[in-house]
């Protein structure tokens, strides 16, 4: 199909056929009957595909994942738990102990710790690299066993857009794959295969699934790196797997190489499927996403500019404003609006800050981001709370910043309640 994204949101994946259900079925089952013992030895060779036990594969969750696999514009796709196991198997299915990667240091903090901690203690090192330096510069920090390069299209919390070009060269000319985490923009505002990364990653827990619902993620592969190109460096892909008789994936499966093996390799072993029941959620996500991210970007940028002209306001930073960092960058990529999430600070001591945040009333403070209804966090004292003023600047992150997810209530409300909560500063 060569649909728009707006058709794809509502068509692409699942097409019902001749009297079958119109909405995505939920097959809530673990396993699937064969009439033969030879049927079900094909699958478990991988000389045959098909389903046999949910922690593996689940149709419900794959038809989800070819939706958002057309929507990004990738060859294959698959769903995860989290959107933590998505990032995670999205690097381990490419290095493992002893291989080296590099990462933007303004990603999402969960996915910071599990690069810089987690991974460390299995012998995967991590460089976490400042995102706006020069390409020679950045050229410096990779080794001989650096195997990917990481980035978020819109980073969390500091909203800045990445450079893909220079990040996509970066990688290419080092011979690894560009893995970028497209939660913030969704393949609606920005579809990072098209601007030279090789894998998407999500939280769809954010705008994908809307709603607060369901926590999840995907992992979507372009199809485009040519893993046989330097073999030995990515030998997982590359040599045999002896737990599927010496198959190797890069010369069995060609352009879905990287999601089989992650799946039969990684689910089966490590087991982060999504459940079919949140499949179906996510499913009625993306069916409403291209509208409701067009409302939030309008709604976000009505907010930012009202911050932008408030006296008690310090600073706002949101891609879609002429005075953030990333307006160019923004432009470029994200022609039609961003997303709903901006930051910024208020003109006030520690205190005063939690007056304001504890006097919003539609507004409310909470761990979730790029939902629905507008909600906010202070990353020093929540997320980010056990580190120091000093590891905070290291991070990027303003110890006055307050994350603002802009939700779909309307926008002269939400200015109001900001407003009254500026009052008490
Ligand atoms: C929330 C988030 C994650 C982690 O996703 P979970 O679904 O909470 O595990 C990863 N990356 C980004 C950009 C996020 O916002």
């Amino acid at each position: 199909m060569s649909n728009s994204i707006e058709t794809k949101c509502l068509h692409a994946g699942y097409e019902p056929k001749n009297g079958e259900p119109r909405s995505l079925p939920i097959y809530q089952s673990t396993t699937f009957k064969y009439d033969s013992s030879d049927d079900m030895g094909k699958l478990f060779d991988l000389e045959a595909s098909g389903y046999f036990y949910t922690r593996l594969q689940n149709p419900s969750n794959d038809l989800v994942a070819a939706k958002l696999t057309e929507m990004e514009g990738g060859y294959a796709g698959m769903l995860t738990s989290s959107g933590q196991a998505a990032n995670f198997y999205a690097v381990f299915n490419i290095c493992e102990a002893g291989d080296h990667f590099i990462a933007s240091s303004s990603i999402y903090g969960g996915t910071f710790n599990l690069f810089g901690v987690t991974m460390k203690k299995m012998g995967i090192e991590c460089t976490f690299v400042d995102q706006s330096l020069s390409y020679e510069e950045l050229s410096k920090y990779f080794k001989p066993n650096t195997k990917c390069v990481f980035g978020e299209t819109i980073t969390n919390p500091t909203c800045n857009v990445l450079d893909f070009e220079k990040f996509s060269k970066l990688a290419h000319d080092h011979g690894v794959p560009l893995i970028i985490d497209n939660t913030f923009a969704t393949p609606i505002n920005c579809r990072p295969i098209e601007h030279g990364a090789d894998i998407v990653t999500h939280s769809t827990t954010k705008y994908i699934d809307g709603h607060a619902s369901s926590v999840g993620g995907a992992i979507i592969d372009s199809g485009n790196f040519d893993w046989l190109k330097d073999r030995e460096k990515f030998p997982g892909l590359t040599t045999p797997d002896d737990s599927y008789h010496g198959i190797i994936y890069a010369e069995k499966f060609g352009k879905a190489a990287y999601i089989t093996k992650a799946t039969s390799q990684l689910m089966r072993d490590l087991g982060s499927i999504q459940a079919p029941q949140n499949s179906f959620y996510i499913q009625l996500g993306l069916e409403s996403l291209h509208v409701r991210m067009q409302r939030h970007c309008e709604n976000a940028l009505k907010i930012a500019k009202f911050l932008e002209s408030n006296d008690k306001v310090a600073w706002v930073n949101y891609p879609d404003l002429e005075s953030s960092p990333s307006y160019e960058l923004a432009k470029k990529y994200l022609p039609n609006g961003s997303c709903g999430v901006l930051c910024f600070g208020v003109k006030a001591d520690r205190e005063g800050q939690n007056r304001f945040m504890d006097g919003l009333k539609l507004a409310t403070i909470a761990t979730h981001v790029a939902d629905c209804k507008t909600m906010l966090l202070h990353p020093a004292s929540h997320t980010h709370r056990q580190l120091t003023e000093e590891q905070l600047k290291e991070a990027g992150i303003p110890s006055d910043l307050i994350r603002f997810s802009v939700g779909l209530e309307n926008a002269d409300d939400i200015i109001e309640d900001i407003k009254q909560a500026l009052e008490l500063i």
